[in-house]
């Protein structure tokens, strides 16, 4: 049995989301920014535990900002189901304050409409640009673990570093917190097409 999990990616333009899926899902890096204009989810299926479980990762353009309510998540088609998924991975570029504050904002956005707990993992990315980066991994780590209650990865989807473990924590995070609502479903082989299965 496969159990589905639903996740949104989300984050200021450009601190990227696209890079980090698609280097999980494909293996792949693109140097060169190309906006994302349309929804896209992947679905790849992951290995953890003895566990499948077949992941929905959205990837959405800009949004001005998270839908409040109901209304108007369905006003806008690109963020259908944003309200409802298992987790969401708020994504920083360690190099862009503003980002950053994108990221503080967002969360409390989504503190604001989903009653209840979500796991929220926070992603500084562009760990490769490490030295160019705007604040000490320590303070940031301290603020997001303690104050927010949130499990925190950095890593460089350009080096394809620590891709698999922000995927391995945001698993621990959604199964540990007991979630019940994951819909099982019976699509094991198409979930466990070539390359598209990662041993977590
Ligand atoms: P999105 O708008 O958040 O989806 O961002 P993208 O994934 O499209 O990436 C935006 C730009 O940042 C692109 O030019 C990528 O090549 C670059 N980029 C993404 N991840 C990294 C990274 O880990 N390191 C570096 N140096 N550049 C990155
Ligand atoms: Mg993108």
């Amino acid at each position: 049995m496969v159990e589905t999990l639903k996740v949104a990616l989300l984050g200021a333009p450009a601190v990227g989301k696209t890079s980090i899926i698609r280097q999980f899902v494909c293996g792949e890096f693109r140097e060169t920014y190309v906006p994302t204009r349309a929804r896209q989810v992947y679905s790849p299926a992951v290995v953890l535990n003895d566990h499948v479980f077949e992941l929905r990762l959205m990837d959405l353009p800009p949004l001005a900002s998270f839908p409040l309510t109901s209304l108007q998540e369905w006003a806008d088609v690109r963020c259908h189901g944003l309200r409802s998924v298992h987790a969401y991975v708020l994504v920083y570029d360690i190099c862009c304050f503003e980002s950053f504050e994108y990221i503080k904002i967002l969360r409390q956005q989504i503190l604001d409409c989903r009653t209840g707990e979500v796991p929220i993992l926070i992603v500084g990315n562009k760990r490769d640009l490490q030295r160019r980066r705007i604040m000490p991994r320590r303070t940031v780590a301290q603020l997001v673990k303690k104050s927010w209650k949130c499990g925190y990865v950095e890593c460089s989807a350009k080096h394809n570093w620590r891709v698999l473990l922000l995927f391995r924590e945001l698993l621990r995070g959604v199964v540990g917190s007991g979630i019940k609502h994951v819909h099982p479903s019976i699509r094991l082989q198409g979930a466990l097409r070539r390359n598209r299965c990662s041993l977590m």
